[in-house]
């Protein structure tokens, strides 16, 4: 049975996809305009951090998200190291955040010496459910002179970091109001919603700070890299601050006057990013594209569910994605064996964080949704390319 079930997958995936070749679960489109770029780059001498390539590359990130700074780092971890920081998160501090997200988010709270507390996502957006967050924090959080603390723990709760799924908007309204009313500084990890709104505004804008990844497999690659979006002209300085060294600005001494990082976003990476970018609009409309043939391709199949966010029209779909019903999800490693050995490079979710050796022991709420579609959910493959091809 779950062998026919993984052959009407397949079906529906060469369907939506009329293309013989394997296919990779995200790749880069990198065209002659990226080449061009990066050549410019390095003809220019500047191929670390200084020079205009890395200032500019934040320009073009401010012009796409309507975000007043924007500061380029090494990758979106750092990103959000920075982001932590900079909200003030530090030793011994609690940070909510999703238990189905990429580990990055979960590490980024370590690295400040702070504990992660998982929540659990609400099935329709795959982000944070604002009401079981309210519901947890009612139960098990009090509000003291410095706000929240953990009635459990007894650590401050000092930030919540929401993840915006596979490129779909968490509901954001909500999960700020939550925010607000037990004074936590919200930050977005927007790492997979660069060209995703939520109310007309930029993934990554909406709260204190926002990061967001260039990795190989998002939809705009620098190779490696990432940024820190803020409204707030100090928390920018802070942030800029602190991915240079904290170095002192004197004309020939190497001073610094913090604990500062060497996360700082190298030229020949904004350079490429920069050409990159120029295209998001492009691949915006080959993704959206791309999940309309999915959702038509699967609603002949029984015992699936493409996912389709509650608005479509406002997410980048970066990744494409099946949820199998309760009964197959046994099955579903041999699905995905069969998927990949017909060259269609699907895969699972994440491991949820809770699950994982070092975060085992973290407080937590209950996680009954990210409990069942961790193990329901299927990725497809989601290459922009596969609507349109480079053009040289
Ligand atoms: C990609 C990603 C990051 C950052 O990853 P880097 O590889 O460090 O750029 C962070 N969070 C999520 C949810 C991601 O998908």
């Amino acid at each position: 049975m779950s062998g026919d079930l993984a052959r009407e997958i397949a079906a529906a995936c060469r369907a939506a996809l009329p293309c013989g070749r394997p296919l990779a679960l995200h790749e880069p489109t990198i065209g002659a305009a990226e080449r061009r770029s990066v050549d410019a780059c390095l003809a220019s001498g500047w191929v670390s951090s200084a020079g205009p390539f890395v200032a500019r590359f934040e320009e073009a990130l401010c012009a796409a998200t309507a975000a007043k700074h924007a500061i380029a780092t090494v990758n979106g971890t750092s990103a959000l190291h920075l982001a932590l920081l900079a909200a003030g998160v530090g030793v011994g501090d609690e940070v909510l955040l999703p238990a189905l997200t990429f580990v990055a988010t979960a590490n980024a709270v370590s690295y400040c010496g702070a504990i992660p507390n998982f929540a659990d996502i609400h099935p329709q957006t795959l982000g944070v459910d604002a009401h079981a967050l309210d519901r947890y924090l009612k139960e098990s959080a009090g509000r003291g002179a410095h706000g929240a603390f953990n009635r459990v723990t007894g650590r401050p709760i000092r930030a919540i970091v929401v993840m915006h799924t596979f490129g779909h908007p968490a509901d954001l309204a909500s999960i700020a109001e939550v925010a607000d009313t037990w004074c936590l500084t919200l930050i977005e990890d927007a790492a997979e919603s660069l060209g995703s709104t939520y109310r007309g505004r930029h993934t990554g804008t909406l709260g204190r700070l926002g990061t967001l990844s260039f990795n190989g497999n998002k939809i705009v690659t620098t190779g490696g890299g990432g940024a820190v979006l803020t409204d707030d002209p100090e928390l920018a300085e802070r942030v800029r601050h602190l991915s240079t060294t904290a170095r002192v600005n004197e004309r020939f001494n190497f001073t610094h006057d913090a604990l500062g990082y060497n996360y700082r976003m190298p030229s020949i990476n904004a350079a490429l990013g920069l050409a990159q970018l120029e295209q998001l609009q492009c691949a915006l409309a080959a993704k959206r594209e791309l999940a309309a043939r999915y959702d038509r391709a699967f609603r002949a199949v029984a015992g699936v569910r493409f996912f389709v966010p509650p608005q479509p029209d406002t997410s980048n779909h970066w990744l494409n994605t099946l949820i199998l019903d309760e009964r197959h999800c046994a099955q579903r490693d041999r699905i995905l064996a069969m998927l990949n050995d017909e060259g269609i490079g699907a895969r699972p979710a994440w491991t949820p964080m809770h699950e994982l050796p070092m975060y085992r022991g973290s407080p937590r709420m209950p996680l009954p949704v990210v409990d069942r579609l961790a193990r329901a959910i299927i990725n497809l493959p989601s290459s922009p390319s596969l609507v349109t091809h480079a053009t040289d």
